[in-house]
């Protein structure tokens, strides 16, 4: 029986049902499982101390395009809306290949975990060059995190009214047979699972009606998750009346994409009616504040979303669109974010910590993770308060608004994946060195 013990934690933010905040207390780690929180603690096992600390779930990001971490700054993508965004950076992506996806998705996830991240989704949509969701399948097992990879696609090419250029679309058919071989070789639904699979054709401006409803009904089929793009910013409200004579909420609707089994990227220009579809339907939101200032996108409706009872984690979104990957960075921003909106009061920084954990286990179906509680998974985060960005603070607790932006010690299902600051499952100079050698390949070319 593996034990590890958490020990003399200053302050535990659990967030459980109750959302307990303990003192002095130590957390017992089983076989994976967290087996207890008291004080006075006992193990035959390691013990890992945690004086001077401040202890959370592991923070859950919702919504990602790994790959895009090899396509940060671009130069002419760096000041640009959406869709020239995009227009810049699909000839880029089509040199991708398996190499490119593995590297940028273990610089991702690297990147994700130091910031205290222990379970990522992700969003693959293309697939040039013989590249395979598989490749960062790979790269999330090498590095430890808990993974719900999701299978993207696009389909209507330039040629055929559509955004991206015809050489990084696929055929539907195609899609739909990988999204079945993916799901058979790697989705586990267990309780405890490190990677779920999901399906998700990647927006309504890049694949056809019908792809969007043969998903659907292909993920009902084989019971797993259902992802995409939804209501980003004006370009894409517009694009939707044009096409489709509607509005995004209901498109979703009419094409099977609401419920607790999909959650929706963005969402930021959902209007009151669109908001109040997602809480009766208990459909996710993926909310990517920084992602959202950077494309200029403008300012998700977060509050009235909560206040209506959506389920809403947090995403930092893909790199070429942050461009940093930091979750507790991520966490901030989404509570500055309310403020700029709605005033002080909007937002704190618990609140906004909850959404990262709990909130995003929640949109993910993850009961078993997002809270430190007897029986959920061990995904935990220690952050040590003794650095400069806390010194000072009345409430370290108040991680958001003066805390460290590393985790110092980060377990996901028990595994020490971080000690002190440095992974314990790569050699990330290597790792980086690598990557900067694949960027500046992409650069020459
Ligand atoms: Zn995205």
């Amino acid at each position: 029986m593996a034990e590890i013990l958490i020990k003399d934690a200053d302050h535990v933010l659990t967030m459980n049902d109750a959302r307990q905040e303990l003192a002095k207390v130590d957390i017992l780690i089983r076989d994976g499982v967290i087996a207890e929180l008291g004080q006075g603690l006992q193990t035959g096992g390691e013990v890992v101390p945690a004086r001077g600390c401040v202890v959370t779930p592991g923070l859950v990001n919702t919504h990602h395009h790994l790959y895009q971490s090899l396509t940060r700054a671009v130069p002419g993508a760096q000041d640009a809306l959406l869709f020239g965004w995009l227009q810049t950076l699909y000839p880029i992506w089509a040199r991708f290949g398996p190499e490119e996806m593995r590297v940028s998705a273990l610089t991702g996830l690297a990147e994700l975990a130091l910031s205290g991240c222990t379970l990522s989704s992700d969003h693959l949509y293309l697939y040039p060059n013989g590249s395979r969701l598989d490749d960062t399948i790979e790269a999330a097992q090498e590095i430890g995190l808990r993974f719900h990879p999701t299978r993207g696609a696009m389909s209507i090419g330039e040629s055929a009214g559509g955004l991206p250029p015809d050489t990084l679309v696929e055929d539907e058919a195609a899609i739909l047979d990988d999204c079945i071989r993916v799901i058979d070789a790697f989705h586990d639904p267990k309780e405890g699972s490190m990677c779920r699979v999901g399906v998700a054709p990647c927006s309504p401006f890049s694949v056809s009606r019908e792809l969007m409803r043969d998903a659907a009904l292909l993920a009902r089929e084989k019971g797993v998750m259902l992802h995409t793009h939804l209501a980003e910013n004006d370009e894409d409200i517009t694009y939707s009346l044009s096409k489709f004579g509607c509005r995004p909420g209901q498109f979703a609707e009419e094409l099977g994409w609401t419920g607790n089994d999909v959650w929706h990227a963005h969402c930021v220009k959902l209007n009151a009616d669109e908001i109040d579809l997602m809480a009766k339907t208990r459909t996710g939101v993926a909310h990517c504040p920084c992602s959202n200032c950077r494309l200029g996108s403008g300012i998700a409706p977060i509050r009235n979303m909560r206040d209506a009872g959506v389920a809403v984690g947090l995403g930092v979104d893909g790199s070429a669109s942050n461009d940093t990957g930091n979750m507790v960075l991520e966490a901030r921003q989404a509570m500055l974010l309310q403020r700029v909106a709605r005033g002080a009061d909007a937002m704190s920084a618990r609140e906004a910590l909850e959404i990262a954990t709990r909130g995003g286990a929640r949109v993910l179906g993850r009961q078993d993770c997002g809270q430190l509680s007897p029986g959920k998974r061990a995904d935990i985060a220690i952050w040590d308060c003794s650095g400069t960005e806390a010194a000072g603070s009345w409430d370290p607790a108040a991680l958001l608004l003066a805390g460290p932006h590393r985790v110092r010690d980060l377990f996901v299902e028990g595994r020490q994946i971080v000690r002190g600051g440095f992974l314990t499952t790569v050699d990330l100079p290597v790792l980086i060195r690598k990557q900067n050698d694949l960027a500046r390949g992409l650069a020459a070319a």
